[in-house]
């Protein structure tokens, strides 16, 4: 089937690579049937998307990724995710591309990690999770990669992880034998990747490499709601002269991943055009016929919904 007679590419869509994955205990560890689904890059993964109407996955590891390893152990573990990853690419070349694992506990490496995925693999840019060992992308030490994914033309997807410990100390913890989903989808996740977004626009790196493109999924983790409120409140007196609204317009694109709301999708539309928000599910972690539904149902232009569906995806990941 299609997705409303459309090509529809779906670009937050994860796996578990089985060496990396074996590093960290994901909170899915125990729901057999997401698990399942991650750990298959083959024959039900194309089966689902077939039944949905997905033409194309860009398939990134799921969260925390390399992100919270030892520079030694990122290293080479992102390496040979990335080599698994590209040789289930190969095997299905016109149903998956990838996102790169990056190993960020070393930014050198991950500069190397990244052009090599891009030039020798083809993958489509890099995934992102959280914060690495504490700290947020923003910082200069990860800079080099921002140059880099600038100078290839490729995105960096900033993607939720588990939020840091003093934040959930702080934040969480009266709430979280109740409702642990405070902590991640629910809130946590949000409230980190909102923030991971507004300290990019703050840091000046868009300015430094106009041609860097970050990618926020959840459709822009909230961001696009509180836009103007944003914009008004950095312009009073005392905070450096700052465009939010149009830095973040320009640099930064948003998918529909884990948020099928057309409230939220039409908010988005109009804070930051249409040509900026592109389809994703979030699969596994959000199965594909909710979205299709919604995007089957979904009021606007047949146009608008081409660009969503894939057209600013083969644009902005050159497809
Ligand atoms: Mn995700």
């Amino acid at each position: 089937m299609t997705i409303a007679g459309k090509y529809t590419i779906a670009l937050e869509e994860h796996y578990y690579d089985p060496e990396l994955a074996a590093t960290f205990d994901g909170p899915e560890g125990r729901a057999t049937e997401i698990r399942r689904r991650l750990d298959d890059l083959g024959e039900l993964r194309i089966r689902e998307m077939d039944e949905s109407g997905i033409d194309l996955q860009v398939i990134s590891h799921g969260a925390p990724s390399t992100q919270r390893l030892n520079a030694e152990s990122a290293v080479r573990l992102a390496r040979g995710a990335n080599d698994r990853l590209h040789q289930a690419v190969l095997r299905h070349p016109d149903r998956f591309a990838g996102f790169a694992a990056l190993p960020t506990p070393d930014p050198t490496a991950s500069v190397v990690e990244l052009e090599r995925t891009v030039k020798e693999y083809g993958f489509k840019g890099a995934m992102v999770h959280g914060l690495t060992n504490g700290v947020f992308f923003d910082d200069k030490r990860f800079w080099p990669i921002m140059a880099k994914a600038a100078e290839l033309d490729v995105p960096i997807y900033l993607h939720p992880a588990v939020p840091d410990q003093r934040v959930v100390e702080a934040y969480y913890k009266d709430y979280l034998a109740d409702y642990p989903g405070i902590l991640t989808a629910a809130w946590g996740f949000t409230m980190e990747t909102a923030t991971a977004g507004m300290r990019m626009v703050l840091s000046g790196a868009f300015e430094a490499y106009p041609n860097l493109k970050i990618i926020l999924g959840h459709l822009g983790e909230g961001l696009p709601f509180l836009l103007w409120r944003i914009n008004m409140a950095l312009q009073r007196p005392g905070n450096k002269p700052v465009n939010f609204q149009e830095v973040f317009s320009r640099n930064v694109y948003i998918t529909t991943s884990g948020n099928f709301s057309t409230p939220a999708l039409i908010c988005s539309m109009l804070e930051m055009g249409i040509d900026h928000i592109l389809y994703s599910v979030d699969y596994p972690f959000v199965l594909n016929p909710p979205g299709t539904k919604w995007m089957e149902d979904l009021q606007v232009s047949a146009e608008d919904k081409e660009k969503i569906l894939s057209g600013n995806a083969k644009r902005l990941l050159r497809i």
